[in-house]
């Protein structure tokens, strides 16, 4: 069922649960109302305990994303490595650090701004790519966190994300220099900031063209 089934499907149980209130002072026809709410800190407690795929016996921490609840931008990246993995938190290491630099470029603050999260929730071992049944296993998460959050537009670092938000499969220098929609938000793909600390000579420039593009995406649409 699509969400706005959903709330036209709860609205008419719940007309039809006063309806019965009031003609029989009962509300027990109804056991099947279900209405239910989604939250940040459900899917974080969910991501928590969750064993749908393999990389579960090899995390030390679930990284389940954090940020500004009313985000302009949402960053999504591969998957946590070694120090994500140590603290729970997204972006934290080397390339993170990296990728706050390009956030002060742009004007952006880690945490009033953005939300960062990330395909799979688990460190793949070694930091290898996530494997299709992991993306496909923790992908709802990632749908439900960018429908509560609703950000005003998403930056997809490095090949696995941008190919998993666009749902095709050309490298990242392919996917790059375009603006594309992921449901109903805008999505801007660029390499991932440790691509760019192994060979800035190729993609320092590239990634400050997307970076020019999300200011003045942002600039366009949300600032007074
Ligand atoms: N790389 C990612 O893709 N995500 C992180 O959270 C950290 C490094």
């Amino acid at each position: 069922m699509n969400s706005e089934n959903k709330i036209l499907s709860d609205f008419w149980n719940i007309l039809n649960l006063t309806k019965d209130y009031l003609t029989t002072g009962s509300m027990n026809n109804h056991s099947e109302l279900k209405i239910t709410t989604d939250s940040l800190e459900k899917i974080e407690e969910e991501i928590s305990i969750c064993t749908k795929c393999k990389l579960c016996e090899t995390r030390t921490k679930t990284v389940p994303g954090e940020g500004s609840k009313v985000p302009l931008l949402m960053i999504i990246g591969e998957g946590p490595g070694a120090d994500e993995d140590k603290t729970g938190n997204p972006f934290v290491g080397k390339a993170g650090k990296y990728m706050d630099k390009w956030m002060d470029a742009i004007n952006l603050v880690r945490e009033e701004d953005l939300f960062l999260a990330n395909i799979v929730k688990c460190r793949p071992p070694g930091n290898r790519d996530p494997l299709p049944e992991e993306i496909s296993a923790c992908l709802p998460f990632l749908e439900r966190q960018i429908k509560l959050l609703n950000p005003g537009l998403i930056l997809s670092v490095g090949r696995i994300s941008s190919q998993v938000l666009t749902g095709l499969s050309d490298g990242i220098g392919r996917l790059r220099g375009k603006t594309y929609k992921y449901k109903d938000v805008t999505l801007i793909p660029t390499y991932h900031p440790s691509g760019v600390l192994r060979n800035p000579e190729e993609y320092r420039k590239p990634v400050w063209e997307d970076l020019k593009r999300v200011r003045d995406f942002l600039d366009d649409n949300y600032t007074e």
